[in-house]
């Protein structure tokens, strides 16, 4: 089989993501590669693919057993023979194992180095061909990495033990020391370098000044009931405060820190796997090793310690390229908090730390796009005009107003008060308070003292952030201190103006429909609670047997058959034959209830070979071209006249010609009327029936449509 083939009939997938292809092919031509990709760009499947289609055998180095787990659990369910040799093995499982490699059963093993380098696997793998060595999360081995793990430096030594294979690393790291440390430390020779975009188009970037966290947090969970989520904390302290605030309001919720024990942790992170709990609370300590797909949403309740840290923790959502929505919550107290740990450093890596943080910043604190900021710290220059997926770019110009009063108030308020105040002060000066530090400077005497009292706190606090935005005030990070700059001075003399916004910026999340399917709500809990069940029953995380994105095509589209089923996302030979009865059961029935028609998903009427396990609409169309009428298909196969055209559609649609007229014998509609319906489909596509049959007023049936709906597919292939 080739990869597309393998991608469609055992993976479900209609379509190679980026790069994907290229990696597979070379890895197939024995070429040595580097692979940097971000998280979720789809890694694994760049080796698996070619794993499948050599001959010999694939090793998969990975770093951790929880890693190596899912993906063991992933491949089994697609009826892939992939093991693992690890400690967490009984005895009997371990030779179990080893006996699959030995015999050539097992297309992939996945192992950690120092299971690799010991003496009775390396004895265990000399008897067998070994194709490709894949090194997984080959970061670690770099020192300059997140990660480092030593025994990763090993693999080098350990691939000259194996006759033409060819090696191929993966990671989502992008630092060019760490790339140049994989190449050189796996000794690879002259190797091919993928680098994939680190755009990850479906995230939604948000970031919202922290005014009132808890408040926030909980307004934002609400829009996310029954969806999976990870909230980071800076602290222990602070996660465990926030869990049982969260606890206390009933939401289905975990803490993960380093000070929980072992078992808590384990239990926490196994829970929100399985969607047993919904969101984790957690400090940094969370994520590595979890590769749940479905995490919706990724919220930061403090300021990350720095990019790439971001980018990391926010990446961990939307795996399945579902749309996925990150909210950073930024405060200026953060930055203090940051700046004193800092400031314990030694003096070379505190100034690149200060840096860091400042990069930081000005990323929360631009007024432009999140995605040019974020990318080009990855070097990657982003110039499309609007991405339609961060708060400042759905953020509409004309919410601005004149606030060059204010912006006067608040500057004459920073030079009277010798611009060696912080934002917070100069507020509490403008809105009278009576605070102790505004006394004893005398500042209640001052003639701006008051003056702003009409606007609110946190109002004031917003605009000065706008303002440094506007380059009018300039701030030192290191005091918090704040100064009015050239062009402030400007504004101060009346000769130029600033707009801003007055209202707190919150920025409303438009929420474009995912994958732009309407999918029916009901049906598609009904189809999460059965395969909850059936994971619970194989004791395997809920996206190992379907991922959300098959889930909500099946509440779209209605599959009915296990043909129509078997174009589903996700949906490949092994997991039709397995899971496909259950769930077109559940479909079926609510399809009854309630009245729903399948629909034919668009995409896919492309040329998917019929598989061996599902040719009933092959023997359905092809009885038919011997001449029986649906009538007598109907009694033959059992199934109901409207199943019997659903199967010729699906016939033709596969580009197999029949004779219409037993057909158009069953119709009411006149020749008139049929061309009027042609017209409409030729307008309106043919996958829905619905807007065909109100474009005629309803005066053609659907039984009738169902029908014309065959002689036109018949009439456009010809
Ligand atoms: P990475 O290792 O790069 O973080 P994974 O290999 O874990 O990413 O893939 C992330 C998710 O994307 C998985 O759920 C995987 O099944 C899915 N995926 C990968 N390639 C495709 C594809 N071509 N079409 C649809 N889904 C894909
Ligand atoms: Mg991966
Ligand atoms: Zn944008």
């Amino acid at each position: 089989m080739n990869p597309k083939t393998i991608l469609k009939n055992i993976f479900g997938y209609d379509e190679f993501r980026p790069l994907q292809e290229e990696i597979i092919n070379t890895i197939l031509t024995k070429k040595d590669s580097v692979v940097i990709m971000p998280t979720g760009g789809g890694k694994s499947l760049c080796f698996q693919i070619p794993a499948l289609i050599f001959d010999g055998l694939t090793i998969v180095i990975s770093p951790l057993i929880s890693l190596m787990k899912d993906q063991v659990q992933q491949l089994t369910e697609l009826g892939i023979n992939a093991v693992f040799l690890n400690s967490s093995l009984s005895a009997e499982d371990y030779r179990i194992n080893e006996e699959l490699i030995l015999n050539k059963k097992a297309k992939l093993l996945y192992v950690a180095p120092e299971t690799l380098t010991m003496k009775k696997t390396l004895n265990l793998l000399s008897s067998v061909k070994v194709d490709c060595i894949t090194v997984d999360e080959a970061h670690c081995i770099s020192e300059w990495g997140h990660d480092f793990r030593p025994e990763y430096r090993q693999i080098a030594d350990i691939s000259l033990n194996f006759k033409n294979v060819v090696i191929a690393a993966f990671t989502a790291t992008a630092t060019p020391q760490v790339q140049d440390d994989i190449a050189k430390n796996l000794k690879l020779k002259n190797p091919k370098k993928f680098v994939a975009s680190f755009n990850r188009k479906k995230l939604y970037l948000q970031i919202s000044p922290k005014t009132d966290p808890l408040t926030q947090i909980i307004s934002f969970l609400e829009k996310y009931p029954n969806q999976s989520g990870i909230i980071y904390c800076f602290s222990r302290r602070q996660v465990d405060e926030l869990y049982e605030e969260l606890h206390y309001r009933k939401f289905s919720v975990r803490p993960y820190h380093a000070g929980l024990s072992d078992a808590e942790r384990k239990k926490h992170q196994e829970e929100f796997i399985r969607d047993d709990v919904q969101i984790i609370v957690a400090t940094i300590a969370f994520g590595m090793g979890i590769n749940k797909p479905n995490v919706r949403f990724v919220i930061h309740h403090d300021l990350p310690k720095n990019i790439e840290s971001y980018y990391q923790e926010i990446g961990r959502a939307g795996r399945d390229g579902l749309q996925s929505h990150c909210l950073l919550l930024f405060g200026y107290g953060d930055i203090s908090k940051i700046n004193y740990f800092i400031d314990q450093k030694e003096e070379k890596e505190k100034r690149i730390a200060k840096m860091h943080l400042d990069a930081l910043i000005r990323y929360a604190e631009s007024y432009n796009c999140r995605r040019v900021p974020l990318l080009s710290y990855f070097g990657e220059n982003y110039t499309k005009e609007n991405c339609g997926m961060c708060d400042n770019c759905s953020k509409e110009e004309k919410d601005l107003v004149d606030v060059t009063t204010e912006a006067q108030k608040f500057l004459s308020c920073i030079k009277r008060t010798g611009e060696i105040f912080g934002a917070m002060h100069i507020v509490d000066v403008l809105r009278g308070s009576k605070s102790q530090k505004v006394i004893d400077k005398n500042h209640h005497l001052l003639s701006t003292y008051g003056i702003g009292k009409d606007i609110s706190k946190e109002q004031w606090l917003s605009l000065s952030r706008q303002f440094i935005q506007r380059n009018i005030i300039e701030k030192d990070y290191e005091y918090g201190s704040i100064k009015v700059t050239e062009l402030g001075k400007e504004v101060l003399k009346g000769t130029s103006k600033v707009k801003g916004k007055l209202t707190a910026e919150e920025f409303k999340y438009k929420t474009q429909k995912d994958i732009s399917l309407d999918y029916d709500n009901e049906l598609f809990l009904l189809l999460k609670f059965k395969r909850k069940e059936i994971a619970d029953k194989s004791s395997v995380p809920p996206y190992v047997i379907f991922p959300d994105k098959t889930l909500m095509e099946m509440a779209t589209y209605f599959p009915q058959t296990e043909e129509t089923l078997n174009r589903i996302h996700g949906v490949g030979t092994q997991k039709l034959v397995k899971y496909g009865q259950t769930f077109l059961n559940v479909i079926r029935k609510y399809a009854f209830d309630n009245s729903k028609e399948e629909k034919l998903p668009v995409k896919k009427i492309k040329k998917v070979k019929p598989l061996k396990s599902n040719k009933r609409f092959m023997e359905i169309g092809n009885a038919y071209k011997e001449c029986f009428s649906v009538e007598e298909l109907s009694a033959k196969f059992a199934i109901q006249p409207k199943t019997i055209i659903s199967h010729l559609t699906t016939y033709v649609r596969e580009g197999n010609k029949i004779n219409t007229d037993l057909l158009t014998d069953l119709i009411e509609t006149n020749e008139e009327k049929q061309k009027e319906v042609f017209a409409a489909f030729e307008k309106l596509g043919v996958n829905y029936l619905r807007p065909v049959f109100d474009e005629l007023e309803e005066t053609v049936s659907y039984d009738d449509l169902h029908i014309l709906r065959i002689c036109y597919l018949k009439k456009i292939i010809e």
